[in-house]
């Protein structure tokens, strides 16, 4: 079983990644928690040398190819292997999040930017994307609550990045409602936590 969470920078992503894979640990399952960019040595490399600050700007299908490589990396080295091994993979962000920053934020086209990564990802799809709904203007006062100054080169975007990120999110989860669960990120933790293993019961294989 593969699960997502996806949305803007200061959703609360990792709380619920931790909640979630806590959970299930406790219940008895074998869980793998990731994240993207990262999630093996080599992506950790690529999330290093794209978020950088001294790289300065990086043009977007740099961003996108570079991001699209470690994503292929992370499938291929971690994600299918923990599957087929019958584990269940957390993981904090995938394709969907390059989609909406490198398609929707950085103009390079949402429905281009899924299909390269389509591509990159060999069509592995997740069993559940979980959508932390977040404004920008919220998701900065969390990023800036918890990271103090911007932390990384990507964090200093305008909030119009971050909005135009957010509707590409929001439209992806309308066109395949089947597969989303989408989550006001505003609304308490412990809440979103329950929500969400309340919809993963509803998976066959959970
Ligand atoms: O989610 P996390 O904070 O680890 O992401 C690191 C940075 O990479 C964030 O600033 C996020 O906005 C950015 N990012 C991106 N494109 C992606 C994934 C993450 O610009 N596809």
């Amino acid at each position: 079983v593969f699960v997502v969470f996806e949305g803007g920078d200061g959703a609360g992503k990792s709380t619920q990644v931790r909640a979630l894979v806590d959970a299930l640990r406790a219940e008895g399952h074998d869980v793998v928690r990731t994240r993207e960019p990262g999630g093996t040595p080599l992506g950790e490399t690529l999330r290093a040398l794209v978020l950088d600050p001294a790289h300065g700007p990086v043009d977007a299908r740099t961003e996108a190819l570079l991001f699209a490589a470690a994503r292929a990396a992370h499938v291929e080295q971690l994600i299918r292997p923990a599957l087929a091994a019958g584990q269940v993979v957390v993981s904090d962000r995938f394709a969907d999040s390059s989609a909406a920053y490198q398609g929707a934020g950085r103009g390079l086209g949402v429905d281009r930017v899924a299909e390269l990564n389509a591509w990159a990802t060999d069509r592995l799809v997740p069993d559940l994307t979980v959508l932390l709904d977040v404004p920008a203007t919220t998701g900065r006062t969390r990023r800036e609550a918890r990271d103090g100054a911007p932390g990384d080169r990507l964090e200093t975007e305008p909030d119009a990045f971050h909005d135009a990120n957010r509707e590409a999110f929001l439209a992806l989860a309308r066109r395949d409602p089947g597969r989303y669960l989408v989550l006001d990120a505003a609304r308490p933790a412990g809440e979103i936590a329950a929500a969400v293993r309340a919809r993963l019961a509803a998976l066959p294989l959970l």
